[in-house]
């Protein structure tokens, strides 16, 4: 059992082999880290479980991190496949997975993918308590507030990382939207189910009203909140209403709550959002939520694009970036329409990469973008072989390139034999001079 938390010892100044490893990483002193994490504008995601698993900090001053989500549904129910899934997410760069399941043996599809991967793992403990109050008793309605509690603990001591909780969906916001609905009503799967538990049984989210018992319990086993936005606008016509921004401000108090009982905690955000709304959320965010760590699900900036929406989000999660974001959700192709294949979780992972990696450029100068160095020199050379080396996606750049017949091996089939780097470099050989 664990007695002392990470943000505990952070806050007594004591310098752990996590904060060692995560400054490493991000090539910033030990000290800063353990002074943000003291603050919690910094936290650092454990990976305590995993054989050679790697903390992964998230906040203030480092590098923007993605997060994947994979796991069975009731209609595609193969651990095998998001096992898979898993690997390819982490192979393409991911820095965290959540383990979203909901059909099959749930106790079963998060051992065995904490079993297979080394990066932090993340989960929804709710969709676990009420699809087993489901099956046991009929209804979700009919989950007690001991099953939340009793499955929380079960996936604690299995050693997952961080944990999505809904907190915030509270009875006096539930009741008001019954009466007065928005567009999309809730879209969060976990924010709904609460929703429905309240409603049906008139009472307060367990969430929020055992908050000391839920910080009790990550205290004993040092796994991080993130504190679900379970009001999350579901289009841009519910962007930054009443509903959402409600939601924000109990999130700001239960991040003090938590910090006070050295428990790490992040925010999470929208959704969908016009792209001029972007900067507005995140410095609400990090004005009421004092600056915690925000993961944002997106944002979707448009709704007319389903088989695109990897891309959408990858335009949204740039711009909030860019504004003070610091943990973007991937999203896939299959984004609104299904669980996504491999090759949409590839997608997704590689979208979402380009735009946190985008962010850390313009944030972080040049220490972040030493492969983007290595990748132009090798253009200027025309170095076919290192670029692949420098792509996130190195397979997709070698196909495209051997797609054409080449007469001239040195260049690409957009100029071939006009190739300006190679006449450029030519002419300034035959002058004696180089670039
Ligand atoms: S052929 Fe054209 S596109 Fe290809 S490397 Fe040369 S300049 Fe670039």
């Amino acid at each position: 059992m664990v007695v002392s938390t990470i943000m505990k010892a952070a806050k007594n100044g004591k310098i752990t082999e996590e904060m060692l490893l995560v400054a490493k990483d991000e090539k910033v002193s030990v000290q800063k880290i353990c002074r943000r994490l003291a603050k919690g504008t910094v936290i650092i995601l454990r990976n305590a479980c995993r054989k050679n698993g790697h903390p992964i900090g998230i906040g203030r001053g480092l590098r923007v991190k993605v997060n994947t989500n994979i796991g069975t549904s009731l209609d595609l129910c193969d651990l095998d496949l998001e096992i898979k899934k898993a690997e390819i997410a982490v192979r393409y760069g991911t820095d965290t997975l959540m383990d979203l399941s909901t059909g099959g043996n749930l106790d079963e599809s998060r051992r065995k993918i904490l079993a297979s991967v080394n990066v932090p793992l993340g989960t929804v403990p709710i969709y676990q308590a009420a699809i087993e109050a489901s099956r046991k008793r009929g209804s979700i309605v009919h989950m007690t507030e001991d099953d939340i509690f009793n499955v929380i603990e079960r996936q604690a001591r299995d050693g997952v990382d961080f944990m999505t909780v809904h907190c915030g969906v509270t009875l006096h916001i539930v009741r008001r939207l019954a009466k007065h609905p928005r567009l999309m009503g809730i879209v969060s799967r976990g924010g709904t189910f609460l929703a429905a538990w309240m409603l049906h049984n008139q009472k307060e989210n367990p969430l929020y009203s055992n908050y000391d018992y839920l910080l009790e319990m990550a205290s004993k086993y040092d796994f991080a909140l993130s504190l679900g936005d379970g009001l999350r606008p579901g289009c841009i016509f519910d962007s930054t209403d009443w509903y959402q921004t409600q939601e924000m401000l109990t999130l700001g108090e239960l991040v003090e709550r938590a910090r006070i009982a050295y428990i790490q905690t992040m925010v999470e955000g929208p959704g969908h959002l016009p792209l001029n709304d972007i900067q507005a959320n995140v410095r609400l965010e990090k004005s009421i939520c004092k600056e915690a760590p925000f993961y944002v699900l997106g944002p979707i900036v448009t709704e007319v694009a389903p088989g695109y929406d990897h891309i959408v989000a990858a335009i949204g999660g740039t711009i909030a970036g860019l504004y003070g974001a610091d943990f973007l959700c991937y999203l896939t192709p299959s984004e609104h329409l299904g669980l996504p294949s491999l090759e949409d979780v590839k997608e997704g992972v590689i979208a979402a990469r380009i735009a946190a990696h985008a962010v850390d450029i313009a944030k972080l100068g040049k220490k972040a973008a030493t492969l983007d160095l290595a990748m132009a020199k090798a253009r200027a050379n025309l170095d076919w072989q290192k670029q692949f080396e420098c792509a996130l996606d190195p397979e997709k750049a070698k196909k495209i390139r051997d797609r054409a017949n080449l007469k001239t091996q040195d260049t690409c089939s957009m100029c071939s034999q006009y190739c300006a780097i190679k006449i450029l470099r030519n002419m300034l050989r035959a002058e004696g001079q180089c670039l």
